[in-house]
């Protein structure tokens, strides 16, 4: 690197920060910039003249932004020093062992958020500041009044700051970001962005609303007298502060690395984003020894984890037919290496996603891979863009049959029944563990039964012999054998499964666990008002029952007859009583869980409902009884307390 390129190197980095710290919206992956970063640093440290005032290696990396009150940290927030593998590790050690010989460590997660400080003067939270640029940040504090995790008054008198990180747990995000796909507002790129951003806003009703968590991981000005740091911290979570899911103090290298390994293993398990390991010095007389440097604690480094996100280009865009005719794109990528895995394709989610994200051929595109999930796009790096991409057109026809595909605005579904990948998939399908759970019906298999013509529905399944697979290629008897064992093995299976592996759409485990409980094989039968006063169940799956059973009666009655389901176990018929037959709704809290009650009305023969509808004979309302009450009193549903109830289940 140059001067010249050393002054761009800055320019650029700044960019990137200004993105992902001041708009909560990064351009680029934390592995470049990381990357980046550090060729600016060696420059520095071979041209000390050179460094330039605003070069990110000099300042604490946030920008204080415009909109917010400012105010000064008691004492100064730092950021940290970062290593990516055990060599970097082993060169820390050497250097901080330099400063002391007779240290130990505490290690806790890194976690991917925000960064917060509390002030508590006499015993109440007085201010909560945004490390800025680590000496004065962004008074937030009625923001931060709203997170629960955060104690408005505490158990311990004198001044003290308390730091942490503010994140937003995986499901939580999933379901933000959700609701921004519904109200047309641009998705969160990541849970880090996601904290940041909803910690900074002017309304605190949307903080509030967005479930935050604070993290500690130390304190700044201080009375407190501990010689540790790991015991410092555990009189602070036990102020009522929350706990690290995961914390260790370590003597060396070794017990170091292990617990690193561990932290890595289990990230994808954690409730939170971690993108590291902080190791920290535990003495705290030695912390004080050691001290800073410009930008970073010398007692303390972040050794971070394989980056989860790369940058790659989009390629091509396949389309894959399901069992149900429902198209989905996926996203051929340039291979790229994730954490080990060479990662070829990314899910594409439906055609909407694309339009939404104005996914091109050829852009540079952000994937994440966490976990067993198939990698996806987060994000469209649209100023990369020089003109070469193409933008994709929805299809109009099958990639399989051929047939003209139904376009539903969200979903395209290919709607002929005998489209070659919806009947394999069907048949995978009805084979799986949650249905018949036949073994040895994989993709190949099923794909090789079906080009040879022996089986071009689930039902022709049960009528393959050891002769007709013997004539397969790559069929010997063994296999074959086995093959028809399990296809013998999955009759007289339990009921729901025979119902789920019949594949009604918006039927799945636990809908076909309950037509199967109340109706057993009589589901055929039943109609839209019975099935839809099952608990769970609504109009649409109810509608979907009906249409499938209209089309497909007599091969539900062939299969049936196949397979010989058992029939659920009947329950003894209740006596008369003035629940019998009735559809009830509980609300409120009562003597016993609703659980409880609801059993106990069910054995009288009711019929236990969520939500209270024109149809519901009774609400059993309890404490606190809410929205399904006063709704009850609207419609002019009779409604009883937990006694009357009771009084009424003791005249019969
Ligand atoms: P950092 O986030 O790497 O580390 C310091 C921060 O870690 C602390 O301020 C604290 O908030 C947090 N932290 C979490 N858990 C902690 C714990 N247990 N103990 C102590 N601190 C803990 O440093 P930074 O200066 O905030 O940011 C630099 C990093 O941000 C870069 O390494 C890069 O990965 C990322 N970044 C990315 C972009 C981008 O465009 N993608 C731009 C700028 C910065």
């Amino acid at each position: 690197m140059n001067l010249n390129e050393y002054k761009k190197a800055v320019e650029q980095l700044n960019l990137y920060s200004y993105h992902y710290y001041v708009l909560d919206n990064p351009i680029t992956t934390d592995e470049v910039y990381d990357k980046l970063y550090h060729e600016v640093l060696e420059y520095e440290e071979a041209h000390k003249a050179d460094i330039l005032k605003n070069s990110p290696t000099q300042r604490v990396g946030d920008v204080v932004s415009e909109g917010f009150s400012k105010a000064s940290h008691l004492s100064r927030m730092w950021s940290l020093e970062d290593i990516f593998d055990t060599d970097g590790l082993q060169k820390w050690l050497t250097k901080t062992y330099k400063l002391d010989e007779n240290i130990s460590f505490y290690c806790e997660p890194k976690y991917d958020g925000a960064s917060l400080n509390l002030i508590y003067e006499n015993g109440e939270l007085f201010q909560a500041i945004t490390r800025g640029d680590g000496e004065i940040g962004e008074l937030i504090t009625q923001n931060v009044k709203t997170i629960r995790s955060v104690p408005l008054t505490i158990e311990h008198k004198n001044k003290i700051e308390i730091r942490g990180e503010v994140v937003i747990y995986k499901d939580e995000f999933a379901k933000i970001n959700q609701a921004r796909v519904k109200n047309a507002e641009a998705v969160f790129a990541n849970p880090r962005n996601a904290a940041a951003g909803s910690l900074r806003q002017l309304d605190s009703s949307i903080t509030a609303s967005r479930n935050l968590v604070f993290l500690p991981y130390g304190v700044g000005e201080n009375t407190l007298e501990h010689k540790l740091l790991s015991q410092k911290m555990e009189y602070i979570y036990s102020l009522g502060f929350k706990r690290p899911p995961i914390r260790s103090t370590c003597k060396d290298f070794y017990e170091i690395e292990a617990v690193y390994q561990e932290m890595n293993k289990n990230r994808d398990n954690y409730p939170m984003m971690l993108d590291g390991m902080v190791i920290k010095v535990d003495e705290i007389a030695a912390q004080i020894d050691m001290g800073h440097t410009v930008k970073n604690p010398r007692f303390s480094v972040a050794y971070k984890f394989p980056a989860v996100e790369k940058i790659t280009t989009v390629k091509k865009i396949i389309l894959q037919v399901g069992r149900t005719g429902v198209v989905t794109p996926v996203a051929i990528v340039k291979p790229t290496n994730i954490d080990g895995v060479i990662v070829e394709r990314a899910t594409l989610h439906n055609f909407d996603e694309i339009d939404r994200k104005d996914i091109r051929l050829n852009d540079k595109v952000i994937i994440l891979r966490s976990g067993d999930v198939i990698p996806k796009i987060i994000k469209v790096l649209t100023h990369e863009r020089d003109g070469s991409e193409v933008e994709y057109k929805r299809p109009t026809e099958c990639p399989v049959c051929k047939s003209e595909l139904l376009d539903e605005g969200v979903l395209l579904k290919c709607q002929n029944l005998t489209c070659e990948a919806r009947v394999i998939n069907s048949i995978i399908y009805f084979a799986s563990k949650p249905c018949l759970n036949i073994d040895g019906l994989g993709v190949k298999i099923v794909e090789a039964l079906f080009e040879s013509g022996l089986v071009k529905s689930v039902v022709d399944l049960f009528d393959l012999t050891l002769d007709k697979l013997l004539m397969l290629e790559g069929f010997k008897a063994k296999k074959a054998q086995n093959l028809l064992y399990a296809l013998e093995k999955a009759k007289r299976c339990e009921y729901w499964r025979f119902v789920n592996s019949l594949g009604i759409e918006h039927i799945g485990e636990v809908a076909s666990k309950t037509l199967s409980a109340n109706f057993g094989s009589g589901f055929m039968d039943a109609t839209k008002e019975q099935i839809i006063s099952c608990d769970g169940v609504g109009e649409e799956m109810a509608e979907s029952v009906l249409e499938f059973v209209r089309v497909n009666r007599d091969t539900i009655l062939r299969l049936q007859d196949i397979l010989k389901p058992l029939e659920p176990l009947q329950k003894e018929e209740a006596k008369d009583n003035i629940f019998k037959g009735k559809s009830v709704v509980l609300t409120g809290s009562m003597s016993e869980s609703r659980d409880k009650i609801k059993e106990m009305l069910e054995s009288l023969g009711a019929k236990v409902v969520s939500s209270v509808s024109k149809k519901t004979d009774f609400v059993i309302y309890g404490e606190d009884a809410g929205s399904k009450y006063d709704k009850a009193m609207d419609l002019g549903v009779e409604c009883l307390n937990e006694e009357e109830m009771r009084g009424k289940i003791e005249q019969t």
